[in-house]
């Protein structure tokens, strides 16, 4: 059955002369039409997720891609029962991705190898191939490629030194890189190249074009994806479902992303609505302690309560 709402996905690298004026005529349109959501603008392109009803997103599709800069963007389409944002922001930015290198790579002159989703499947079952996630160590925690390398990194401009200190496990093999559009591994898989490495490709469309391709139909993914938006995760794998996340409190299964109560801390921790209420949603005794500990709050939980509730723990 089809959805009233739709959430996009997309990117475009392409050169934006002046960011600025392009920012604040795009504002204007995404507030006239009603689309809500998040829009980085930059010299190198735009990257944006934002959400609305079926008609305006189509508006919107046809609006970008009328300008023929983005006559060619590629948009991964969800079906939504409502809106995924709350606001619309339209951002200009250095990067469309913040990896800030010494080096700075342009995509549109060196990149990896696009894979297709089927491609990308094949490939990955080579044993001469080694798989990188491209994402955030708590994006990789909910869900992943099976047997993908895990980046101990919390933010994507640590990718490359992470690299560099384990450089070992690209020794000799094809590397295949992925992220959740597409729009970081334009960029990581360039800088890859730039460091020397031959055989280098990255999926296309990222892991939401993947989930969304008949034939492979997700398989081989495990978990779910991290998303930037309200739904926090979204499904991929058709075929089968493992759950790979893993309760903070008390490691058992569990898919299920708050951020810590602290508002100074908003740790992503997964867990269960069991241990978010037992542990008062933080992370920490210092972050449940916090006078405005926001699952305090939200449930008008009396002192004495939570005196109570962490004496349990
Ligand atoms: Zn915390």
């Amino acid at each position: 059955m089809s959805k009233d709402y739709r959430v996009l996905l997309y990117y475009q690298y392409v050169h934006i002369e002046d960011p600025e004026t392009f920012k604040e005529e795009h504002l204007k349109f995404c507030k006239e039409l009603g689309v809500l959501g998040r829009i980085l603008v930059s010299k190198e392109g735009i990257n944006g997720t934002l959400s609305g009803t079926v008609e305006q997103t189509d508006a919107y599709i046809k609006h970008l891609r009328s300008d023929e800069r983005f006559k060619n963007t590629m948009f991964k389409i969800d079906e939504e029962d409502g809106h995924a944002f709350d606001k619309i922001f339209v951002r200009v930015k250095d990067e469309l991705v913040n990896l800030k290198l010494e080096n700075d790579v342009n995509p549109l002159e060196l990149t990896g190898n696009y894979l297709t989703p089927e491609e990308f499947y094949q490939y990955m079952q080579d044993e001469d191939t080694v798989v990188i996630d491209a994402r955030n160590d708590y994006e990789y925690d909910l869900g992943h490629f099976r047997n993908a390398v895990r980046p101990d990194i919390s933010n994507f401009r640590e990718l490359p030194n992470w690299i560099k200190e384990n450089e070992e496990i690209l020794k000799d093999k094809k590397i295949l890189t992925y992220c959740t559009g597409g729009v970081r591994c334009e960029k990581f898989s360039g800088w890859l190249k730039q460091e020397g490495h031959e055989d280098v490709n990255q999926l296309h469309g990222g892991i939401a074009t993947y989930g969304k391709d008949p034939k492979v139909k997700g398989a081989l993914w495990d978990g779910q994806m991290y998303v930037f938006d309200k739904r926090i995760s979204v499904p991929i794998n058709k075929i089968e479902h493992v759950i790979v996340g893993k309760d903070y409190f008390d490691g058992t299964p569990c898919e299920r992303y708050i951020n810590c109560s602290n508002p100074e801390c908003n740790k992503q921790i997964i867990t269960s609505e069991e241990n978010e209420a037992k542990y008062l949603g933080a992370c920490c005794d210092e972050c449940r302690r916090h006078p405005r500990n926001r699952y305090v709050i939200k449930n008008v939980l009396s002192q004495e309560e939570v005196e109570k509730r962490l004496s349990l723990i």
